[in-house]
């Protein structure tokens, strides 16, 4: 059974059990979209009446550290193709499919702004909470430092929290070429002193090589993809307390001939190699003790509300699946400096929140774990 709607919060949860805290139950009362009391329920007490057929398991909504909500198409000339109240309403089906989905929280890795976010928020009643670095810096910026001033300043006045910087290509790059730096190593610098003065932020995308050093010397807030980080690379960047976005699950979608991108055989064959180089380097993040957080990389209509698909990925790979839910809840929180108010089932804390009728750090596959999805709690904050 899936989600009702988001918005949708009972005010007191009664005999429920938190995920990952074993065989307690408690009961959670919520006040102003927060949670004001959790306290252990008492076992003599019967459970409520709508509660006595089956079981309840809450834990934290995911969070996705890496989505595109406002990307309709793979090649972005075909979202120009389009009517833009088209393309605003499928941006809504993005959220919508986000949130049931149980993500409750979005790092938007490009391309939406933060008016947009509240726009749908509010006129399609979509509460995902959504940080921003609405435009990307890539390849084209790389035009010296006051062009990136006056990038870095546009950026800065849509109200984006975040600034992303793309430092390699990707799929659209031959494998030869994908780890060159798209910036100098001056321009690289200035982005994420300026952008650390002005309390943003900082996402690179790199798929590894120099850039990796950069980032890390730099005290970037986190490396997304990542795919050919060395051994050496994950031991300073856990040193540095950077983050780990490895966007796994994409690649392996990405490389399928079956997949539902359907990507021609160039893009699919460095697909495959990223996913291939993929395992070894999420071993030697693990090893080093870097965090690693939970993102998708979702940008298309087909793959928006199949986030959980990470988690699989993420297992096949050797997280463990505890650990993998660490990455999309209380770790994922942390690396959105947020870790004081979200991805936690604590007082005081958002309530944002998962409903399941089975315990999910038993299930074996996010489609095991998105069919006990019982509801999606939004909270305030
Ligand atoms: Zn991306």
């Amino acid at each position: 059974m899936i989600g009702k709607s988001p918005a949708s919060q009972p005010q007191t949860l009664h005999q429920v059990y938190i995920a990952g805290m074993g065989e307690k139950r408690f009961d959670i009362s919520i006040r102003d979209g927060r949670f004001a009391s959790i306290t252990e329920a008492d076992p003599r007490r019967p459970a409520e009446p709508d509660q006595a057929a089956r079981e309840i398991w809450i834990s934290p909504g995911v969070i996705d550290l890496h989505t595109h909500l406002a990307w309709t198409d793979f090649d972005h000339a075909d979202q120009l193709k389009r009517d833009p109240h088209e393309v605003e309403v499928m941006q809504a089906r993005a959220f919508e499919a986000t949130l049931r989905t149980g993500v409750t929280t979005a790092r938007d890795a490009g391309g939406i702004r933060p008016g947009t976010v509240r726009h749908i928020v509010e006129h399609y009643g979509q509460p995902l909470r959504v940080q921003t670095c609405s435009d990307m810096l890539g390849a084209a910026d790389a035009r010296g430092v006051q062009h990136l001033g006056r990038r870095l300043s546009e950026i800065y006045e849509t109200g984006a929290g975040w600034v992303k910087i793309m430092a390699t290509g990707g799929l659209g790059t031959p494998a030869e070429q994908v780890l060159d730096p798209n910036f100098s190593e001056a321009e690289f610098r200035f982005i994420v002193r300026h952008a650390h003065e002005h309390h943003k932020k900082v996402m690179v995308h790199t798929w590894g090589g120099v850039t990796v050093d950069w980032s890390i010397a730099a005290g970037v807030e986190s490396i997304e993809h990542g795919m050919f980080l060395t051994a050496d690379q994950a031991g300073r960047l856990a040193e540095a307390v950077g983050a780990f976005v490895p966007t796994a699950s994409i690649y392996r979608i990405a490389a399928d001939p079956h997949g539902v991108l359907g990507l021609p055989p160039v893009i699919r064959d460095r697909a495959a190699r990223a996913a291939e180089a993929h395992p070894k380097a999420l071993a030697y993040a693990m090893c080093a003790g870097v965090r690693i957080g939970f993102g998708t990389d979702y940008a298309t209509p087909a793959l928006h509300g199949h986030n959980l698909q990470e988690l699989d990925v993420l297992k096949d790979y050797g997280l463990s699946w505890a650990d993998a839910w660490r990455a999309a809840t209380g770790t994922a929180a942390e690396i959105l400096g947020s870790g004081g108010e979200l991805g936690k089932i604590a007082e005081g804390y958002v309530a944002d929140a998962i409903l399941f009728d089975a315990d999910p750090y038993r299930a074996q596959t996010a489609a095991e774990l998105q069919k006990s999805i019982v509801s999606v709690m939004v909270g305030a904050g």
